[in-house]
């Protein structure tokens, strides 16, 4: 299977974007993460995702699969590898956190309520992205609360709407020019994604609905399409330069001392030496296991982490390693490669961690 990751690799020259969902509580946020996630057990592709550390790594085909209502018709050809999907809704640090000074996040998912337009929450996460300059789009959620809505389960939400009664048609366009309005107030342009023909300057709205699944294939494929076309050089893979950031330290029982981590670019491998920021210094240290958890089919059985030998960015990664007690979330983790010089990898690892500081007064 790695040989087989590494071919895909190397045939393409993007990685997978990360994605983070943002936005007011009970507009459905965890409901639609769940619906994203849930794996088609019945063809069988619980394979293709993979349960990430505070994150669901969608593989190619599992993307493909997920478009696939919608892809033919659109011409989509997926160059992505995958997609990176944050499950810490509202985990507003998530969106602050910054690797080599750049947001985490390549691209936020804003869930907005149909029935309830913008709320406070809704506002402080729109200010957040503006000023970290994060591309997003919006997620117009609840449309099956429209009057007489008539669902296609897992369906377009955009052919969905096609076919609904006239009335109940209105009640969503009614609703939905509401919210243009309330994100034209606040100085953004906003347009249903299928209309929205400069996505540079104007916010795409996606209608979905979490409880029926309509959507998602409409969101997914917007967020592709707007990665691979118009975020190119920020998700550019570079295989040797590794990006890579704490997230949390954790003790495993039978694996001691972890530490989970986002790899956004670049490789990993077993016993690669790494520097850690840790409250006492940089510590040099070797990677004794790379891991993931196991696809999340199997999760509900207490099963073992996946090892890998290498593993490649974006993904979520859980690292084993001594000496690693004290890391600080946030800050970069960096290989030392065999011409590196131990003592400049580690100036420049402080570096980093003075500027995440500074960056964390400043916001
Ligand atoms: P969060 O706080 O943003 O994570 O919101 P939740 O995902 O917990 O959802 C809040 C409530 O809204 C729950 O009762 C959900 O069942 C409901 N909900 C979420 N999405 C939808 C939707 O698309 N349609 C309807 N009718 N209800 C939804």
């Amino acid at each position: 299977r790695e040989a087989a990751a590494r071919a895909a690799r190397s045939a393409a020259s993007l990685r997978s974007p990360i994605v983070c969902i943002m936005g007011h509580v009970d507009t459905g946020k965890t409901k639609l993460l769940d619906k994203i996630r849930q794996t088609n057990v019945q063809e069988g592709e619980a394979g293709g995702i993979t349960q990430q550390i505070g994150a669901t790594f969608f593989a190619k085909e599992t993307l493909k699969d997920k478009v696939a209502v919608l892809a033919q018709e659109a011409g989509l050809e997926v160059r992505l590898p995958g997609m990176l999907v944050i499950d810490t809704p509202g985990h507003e640090s998530f969106t602050n956190l910054r690797s080599r000074g750049s947001s985490l996040c390549d691209i936020a998912i804003l869930v907005i309520d149909l029935m309830h337009g913008l709320e406070p929450q809704t506002i402080e996460s729109l200010n957040l992205l503006r000023s970290k300059r994060t591309p997003f789009v919006v997620a117009l959620n609840k449309i099956d609360r429209c009057y007489g809505w008539k669902a296609t389960a897992d369906g377009s939400s955009r052919l969905s709407l096609q076919g609904q009664d006239g009335a109940t048609r209105e009640e969503f366009e009614t609703r939905a020019a509401r919210v243009r309005m309330e994100l034209n107030e606040r100085g953004l342009n906003a347009e249903l994604y299928w209309k929205n023909e400069d996505p540079a300057s104007t916010v795409s709205l996606v209608p979905t609905s979490a409880i029926t699944g309509e959507g998602i294939p409409d969101l997914l494929l917007w967020i592709t399409r707007l990665t691979q076309e118009r975020l190119t050089e920020q998700i550019m893979f570079m295989p040797d330069l590794l990006e890579c950031t704490v997230l949390e330290v954790k003790a495993v029982e039978g694996l001691g001392m972890t530490i989970d981590t986002i790899i956004v670019n670049g490789a990993l491998r077993e016993n690669d030496r790494i520097v850690v920021c840790t409250l006492d210094g940089p510590v040099v240290t070797s990677i004794r296991a790379v891991l993931t958890p196991p696809p999340s089919r199997e999760l509900r059985i207490k099963s073992e982490y996946i090892h890998h030998k290498e593993i490649y960015g974006a993904m979520g990664v859980k690292i084993c390693a001594q000496g690693i007690e004290r890391a600080i979330a946030g800050t970069p983790i960096m290989v030392i490669g065999k011409d590196d010089n131990e003592d400049d990898i580690k100036e420049e690892v402080m570096k980093d961690f003075t500027n995440v500081m500074k960056m964390d007064l400043d916001t």
